[in-house]
C-alpha cells in the first residue's frame, strides 16, 4: 500500500498559500507527478512548491525551520526532474513525514555562457541536454553526459554527483562544478567556490554539497567548467563471445595507452531486449557488446578507433562494426544509432521486469572481470536474472536485478546484497552514480566505517540542526532509528 502523507494542518495550509500563492500545488495530478522517481518508490507529499526564485526556496526553508521550533515541522525535499533512482527527491517517511516538495524544475534559465573564460551559469532545472546544445552552439562542451541527459537537470546532476559515458575521460559533474548558490538548511544563502579554474581558499564546501543528494543544501546557481568541444569523435562497436572477453578487451584498451571518451558494455540479456535496436544481427546466446569511443582531432581519432579496434580483434571479438565517426552523415547517424542502443537499455528493462532493482555498483578496473564472472553463482543462488551493463572503463557496473514475480522481491533485494558485498571485497563501492537516497540506506554501513558515519552524520547536524531539509535520506533520521 501507498504510505500517505500526514496531513496538514489548516492553518499552515493556508500560511503556506498565503506565502506563495499560485506557486504552492496541491491538487493531487501535482502531488501525483511529484510522488515518484525512477526508483520505484511512491512517497506523496503533502504540497508541492514550484519554485521561481531564490527567494522563494529561502522563505521556504526558514518557515519549515520557524515551525519546527514551534511544533509543526514539516520537510523540505528539493528535487529537479525526478529521475533520481534512489528515492533522494521523494517525501520522508517516519515521524516527519510531512513534507513539501521543493520542485526547482522552473528555474531554467541559462544565464551565462562565457566564451573568454569557458564557463557556464546556470540555474538548476536547466536540462544536461539543454546544456550541451547551448554550449556546443558556442563551440564550447560540457562533458557529463547521464544517459538521463534529455530529461534529468543540472541541479539533480550536482546533488548527485552524476557521470556517464564520459566520466572514463572527462570525469563527474564534480569535477565540472567551480562554483555555486545554496540554501542551506537554516535559511541563509550560502556562495561557494570560485569562478576560477583554481582555487583553495578555506574548505571546499562545493564539492562537499556536490553529491550531497540534497540534504546539506538547496542549489540555487551553479558556475560550471566548459572545454573547447572536440572537433571529431569515433565509435567502435565490437561483440565478443562472452562477457568475460568482453572485460579483458576492456581492460587491454585501458593498459595499452588509450584514453577513449567513453567505454560501455552490454550483456547478453540486455542485447536481448535491445535487439531490435541494434544495426546488425548478433549471433551466440552469451554474447557481449562493447561500446569504445574516442574524441579529439580527427586524425587523432582515427589512430586512436584503428588501435582500438585492432586490440579487439587481437582480444577475440566476432564481429566489429565498421567505426562510425562524426564528420560524415552516414558516420553521424550511425553513431546516433549506437547510442540510442545503449541509451535506451535501463528503460526497456524496468518495462520488462515486474521486479527490477538498480544496483550501480563500481569496482577497481582491474577487477571487473571477476566481477562479472561472480554473476552467474548470484543469480543461481538467488533465483533471479542479472542485467548487466555500464560504464565498464570507470569499473561501475549497472546490475539490473530482476524477477517476474512479485513474490520473488524479497529474493532479488538478497542476491542485490550479495552483489554490493562481492564488489567491496574487491575493493569497490555500492554507488558509482546513483547514490544513496531511501533506496541504498541500509547498505551504508557495509561500505563506510563507523568514525566517518560520524563525521558525515555530525555535518549534517551541524548545517541543519532542526532536520528540516530532506530528512531520512543517505542516514536514517534519528527518529526513524528510535
Ligand atoms: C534512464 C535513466 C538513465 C540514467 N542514467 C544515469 C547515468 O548514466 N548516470 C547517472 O549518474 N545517473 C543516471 N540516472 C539517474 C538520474 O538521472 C541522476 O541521478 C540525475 O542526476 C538526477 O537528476 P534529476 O534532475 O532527475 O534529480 P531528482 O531525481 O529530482 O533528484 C535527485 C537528488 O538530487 C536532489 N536535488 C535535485 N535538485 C536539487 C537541487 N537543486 N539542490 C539540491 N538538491 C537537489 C534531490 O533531493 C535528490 O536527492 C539515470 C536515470 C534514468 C531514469
Amino acid at each position: 500500500m501507498t504510505p500517505q502523507p500526514k496531513a496538514f494542518s489548516a492553518d499552515l495550509l493556508s500560511l503556506l498559500a498565503c506565502e506563495f500563492g499560485a506557486d504552492l500545488l496541491l491538487d493531487e495530478a501535482a502531488l501525483a507527478a511529484r510522488s515518484r522517481d525512477e526508483s520505484g518508490l511512491v512517497r506523496q507529499p503533502s504540497a508541492v512548491l514550484l519554485a521561481k526564485s531564490e527567494a522563494q526556496v529561502v522563505r521556504l526553508v526558514c518557515l519549515a525551520n520557524e515551525l519546527a521550533g514551534q511544533g509543526h515541522a514539516f520537510a523540505v525535499i528539493p528535487r529537479g526532474a525526478g529521475t533520481g533512482l534512489a528515492g533522494g527527491c521523494l517525501s520522508p517517511l517516519g515521524a516527519n513525514g510531512t513534507g513539501v516538495v521543493l520542485d526547482l524544475s522552473a528555474m531554467n534559465r541559462i544565464l551565462d555562457i562565457d566564451t573568454q573564460s569557458l564557463t557556464a551559469t546556470v540555474e538548476p532545472g536547466v536540462l544536461t541536454g539543454d546544456l550541451r546544445a547551448a554550449a556546443k552552439a558556442k563551440g564550447l562542451f560540457y562533458p557529463p553526459d547521464p544517459a538521463s541527459l534529455a530529461t534529468s537537470t543540472i541541479g539533480g546532476n550536482a546533488a548527485t554527483n552524476a557521470g556517464g559515458p564520459a566520466c572514463v575521460k572527462y570525469g563527474t559533474t564534480r569535477d565540472y562544478v567551480l562554483g555555486l548558490r545554496a540554501v542551506l538548511p537554516t535559511g541563509e544563502v550560502l556562495r561557494a567556490g570560485v569562478n576560477t579554474r583554481k582555487g583553495v581558499v578555506g574548505y571546499d564546501l562545493t564539492r562537499l554539497l556536490v553529491g550531497s543528494e540534497g540534504t546539506l543544501g538547496v542549489i540555487t546557481e551553479l558556475t560550471l567548467k566548459l572545454l573547447p568541444h572536440p572537433k571529431a569523435a569515433g565509435c567502435v562497436a565490437a561483440v565478443f563471445a562472452d562477457l568475460g572477453a568482453a572485460m579483458r578487451a576492456i581492460i587491454a584498451v585501458m593498459t595499452r595507452g588509450h584514453l577513449p571518451s567513453a567505454m560501455e558494455f552490454l550483456d547478453a540479456r540486455c542485447l536481448g531486449l535491445v535487439g531490435d535496436l541494434l544495426p546488425f544481427a548478433v549471433q551466440g546466446d552469451e554474447s557481449a557488446l562493447v561500446l569504445i569511443e574516442a574524441d579529439g582531432d580527427p586524425d587523432q581519432v582515427r589512430r586512436e578507433i584503428d588501435g582500438i579496434a585492432a586490440i579487439c580483434r587481437e582480444l577475440g571479438a566476432t564481429n566489429i562494426l565498421p567505426p562510425a565517426t562524426t564528420g560524415t552523415k552516414e558516420g553521424e547517424a550511425g553513431r546516433e544509432a549506437i547510442w540510442t542502443v545503449r541509451r535506451s537499455v535501463s528503460t526497456r528493462i524496468h518495462e520488462a521486469c515486474a521486479v527490477y532493482i538498480p544496483e550501480d555498483i563500481a569496482v577497481p578496473i582491474g577487477t571487473i572481470a571477476e566481477m562479472v564472472a561472480a554473476l552467474p553463482g548470484v543469480e543461481a543462488r538467488h533465483g533471479c536474472a542479472i542485467f548487466a551493463f555500464g560504464h565498464a572503463g570507470d569499473g561501475n557496473i549497472h546490475l539490473n536485478l530482476t524477477a517476474q514475480d512479485e513474490a520473488l522481491r524479497p529474493r532479488v533485494e538478497a542476491a542485490a546484497v550479495d552483489c554490493v558485498r562481492l564488489a567491496l571485497a574487491l575493493g569497490g563501492t555500492i554507488s558509482g552514480e546513483h547514490g544513496i537516497g531511501l533506496v541504498k540506506r541500509g547498505l551504508l554501513p557495509l561500505e563506510i566505517e563507523p568514525v566517518s558515519l560520524r563525521v558525515q552524520r555530525g555535518i549534517k547536524a551541524l548545517l541543519d540542526p532542526q532536520n528540516v531539509l530532506n530528512p531520512g535520506k543517505i542516514f536514517p533520521s534519528e527518529e526513524e532509528e528510535a
